[in-house]
C-alpha cells in the first residue's frame, strides 16, 4: 500500500496536500525528478536555487525518517521503475499550470490509470484554480480588477495542513547524488551574491515571511515602490518553488487586516498575490502568451533586434543609472525590485524597441524567481501587448522615475558604485557631469526624447 509522492514545485512539508494525504494512507516513497527535457528549461539562477532547496528538503525529510529519492531523466520511465521497485499502488502530486506540464502530467496520469493505479492530484500553489474563476458568461477574465474582485470572493477559508508523521518506504531504492546534476555554476562560480542574499528552502521561506509580518508589512503600501526602502517581502522565489504555501500566507495576514495601521498594506499585499494568481489564470487560458503577444496586432510590431544594445542592457551599461542599477542588482543577487523591473522592461521594449521575448529570456536565466506565468505576463504588461497591459503611450522615463522613487539615489549608489560620489540630482543625469567624476560610466546609449517619439510612432503603426 505504498504511495509514491512526486514532488515538483512544492518543496515543503507544511500544507503540502499531496504529501499530507499520502502520509495518512500509509508508507510513502517521496521523489524529485529532474526533467531536463522540460519545455521551459530552468535558468542558471533557478538551478542554483533548486539545488539548495532540495538539500534543505532532503535534510528535513531525513529528520523524519524519510528519504528523498532523486532521479534524472524522463519522468514517465522513472516513475514506472519506482512503482515496480517499491510496490506502489497510488501516486500523488500537486498540480503545475504551465501548458507543457499540463500536457506531460495528463499523459502520465492516463498511463498509470490504465495500469490500474490510483493517481491523485492536488492544488498546492494557488488560492483558486485557474478554471474556477469565470465571468458571468463563463469565460476567463482578461482584466485584473474584475478578476480579483471575483477571485477574492471565492477564496475558501481553509486551514493549512500540518506536517504529517511520515513512514518512509523504499529504503533501498536507488537515489542519485545531486552533486552530479550540475545545478551549481562552475567556471566561473557566479553564485556568491545569491548565497549572500538568500536561504532557499522551507525554513528560509517561513523565516522571511515572519520577518516581513513583524518588520515590514505595516509600511508595505506606502514604501513598496521605493527600491531602496527594503519594504517588500522577497517571497517570490520561495513561492515559485513552493517552499511556502500561499494559503498559509493568506491566513496569516488575517489578524493584521483588522489593525488600523496595517489594513491598507494587507489589502495591497493581498492584491499582489492576486496578480500572481491572475498571471497563472492567463497562462492557463491563453497558453500562447509565453511566446507570442496576447494581442494579435502586436505580431506586426516593428521591433528592432540589436545584439549590442541588448548586451549593454543585460550588463547594466545603458548610461541610465536606474536601469543599470536594476540590471546589476539582478546579475549579482538574482532579484530585481518590481518597480525597477517595470522600468528596465519599458526601456528595453520602448526606448530600444527590442522584443520583449529577449528581455523575458534574460530574466528567465538570471532571476531566482523566474516563473513562466509571472514573467510572460509582466513583460507583456509593460510592452503593451498583454491582456490587461499598460497603455502603449506609458513609457517610463528612467530619469524622472529615479527622481521620484530613488530621490536620494541610494539604490543607484549601491549598484552603480562608480557614481556614488555624485551630488544631489547629478546621480540621475551623470552625462551632465565632468567625465573624471563618473569613473568610466558610459554615455546614454539612446536619446530619451527621440526614442520615445520613435516608440509612439511604432505603436501607432499597428493600431
Ligand atoms: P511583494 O511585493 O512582496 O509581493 C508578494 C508576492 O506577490 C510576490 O512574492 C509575488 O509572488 C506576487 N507578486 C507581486 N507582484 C507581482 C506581479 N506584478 N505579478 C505577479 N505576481 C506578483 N514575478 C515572479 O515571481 N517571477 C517572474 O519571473 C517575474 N517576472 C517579472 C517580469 C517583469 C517585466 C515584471 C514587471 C514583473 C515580474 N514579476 C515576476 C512580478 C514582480 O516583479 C515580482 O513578483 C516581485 O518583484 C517579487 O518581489 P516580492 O516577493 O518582494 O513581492
Amino acid at each position: 500500500m505504498t504511495t509514491l509522492v512526486w514532488l515538483r514545485r512544492d518543496l515543503r512539508l507544511l500544507d503540502n496536500p499531496a504529501l499530507y494525504h499520502a502520509a495518512r494512507r500509509g508508507p510513502v516513497l517521496v521523489t524529485y525528478l529532474l526533467d531536463e527535457k522540460e519545455h521551459s528549461p530552468m535558468g542558471g539562477a533557478s538551478r542554483w536555487w533548486l539545488h539548495h532547496s532540495l538539500c534543505a528538503l532532503q535534510d528535513e525529510l531525513e529528520k523524519r525518517g524519510c528519504r528523498l529519492v532523486l532521479r534524472r531523466g524522463d519522468p514517465l520511465q522513472i516513475l514506472e521503475g519506482l512503482v515496480e521497485d517499491a510496490g506502489v499502488t497510488t501516486i500523488h502530486w500537486n498540480r503545475l499550470y504551465e501548458p507543457w506540464a499540463i500536457a506531460r502530467d495528463a499523459r502520465i496520469k492516463e498511463h498509470f490509470q490504465d495500469m490500474g493505479l490510483e493517481v491523485r492530484t492536488y492544488n498546492a500553489s494557488l488560492l483558486n484554480e485557474p478554471w474556477e474563476v469565470k465571468t458571468g458568461q463563463g469565460n476567463p477574465y482578461r482584466v485584473f480588477t474584475p478578476y480579483w474582485r471575483q477571485a477574492r470572493s471565492q477564496i475558501a477559508g481553509e486551514g493549512v495542513l500540518s506536517v504529517p508523521p511520515l513512514k518512509g518506504a523504499g529504503q533501498t531504492t536507488a537515489s542519485e547524488d545531486m552533486k552530479n546534476w550540475g545545478l551549481l555554476p562552475t567556471g566561473p562560480d557566479w553564485s556568491g551574491g545569491l548565497a549572500w542574499c538568500w536561504t532557499p528552502g522551507e525554513k528560509g521561506a517561513l523565516d522571511r515571511f515572519d520577518r516581513f509580518l513583524e518588520e515590514k508589512l505595516q509600511d508595505y503600501a506606502g514604501k513598496r515602490d521605493f527600491p531602496a526602502a527594503d519594504a517588500i517581502s522577497r517571497l517570490s522565489p520561495h513561492l515559485h518553488f513552493g517552499e511556502i504555501s500561499v494559503r498559509d500566507i493568506w491566513n496569516r495576514l488575517q489578524p493584521f487586516e483588522e489593525l488600523k495601521s496595517a489594513g491598507e498594506s494587507v489589502t495591497k499585499f493581498r492584491s499582489e498575490l492576486g496578480w500572481r494568481e491572475f498571471s497563472t489564470h492567463l497562462l492557463y487560458h491563453f497558453p500562447h502568451i509565453a511566446e507570442k503577444p496576447f494581442r494579435p496586432e502586436f505580431e506586426a510590431f516593428p521591433w528592432q533586434e540589436d545584439e549590442e544594445l541588448l548586451q549593454g542592457w543585460q550588463q547594466g551599461r545603458t548610461g541610465y543609472p536606474l536601469v543599470d542599477a536594476g540590471m546589476r542588482e539582478l546579475w549579482q543577487t538574482g532579484f530585481m525590485h518590481n518597480r525597477v523591473r517595470m522600468i528596465v522592461a519599458s526601456f528595453l521594449t520602448k526606448n530600444l524597441l527590442i522584443p520583449w521575448q529577449a528581455g523575458a529570456d534574460w530574466f528567465r536565466d538570471t532571476l531566482v524567481d523566474a516563473d513562466l506565468a509571472n514573467n510572460s505576463a509582466g513583460w507583456q504588461w509593460v510592452a503593451g501587448s498583454g491582456a490587461d497591459a499598460a497603455p502603449y503611450f506609458r513609457i517610463f522615463n528612467p530619469v524622472t522615475q529615479g527622481q521620484k522613487f530613488d530621490p536620494q539615489g541610494k539604490y543607484i549608489r549601491k549598484w552603480v558604485p562608480e557614481l556614488a560620489d555624485l551630488d544631489g540630482d547629478e546621480i540621475h543625469k551623470p552625462w551632465k557631469v565632468e567625465k573624471e567624476r563618473t569613473g568610466g560610466y558610459p554615455d546614454p546609449v539612446v536619446d530619451l526624447a527621440m526614442s520615445r517619439e520613435r516608440a509612439l510612432a511604432a505603436y501607432k503603426s499597428i493600431r
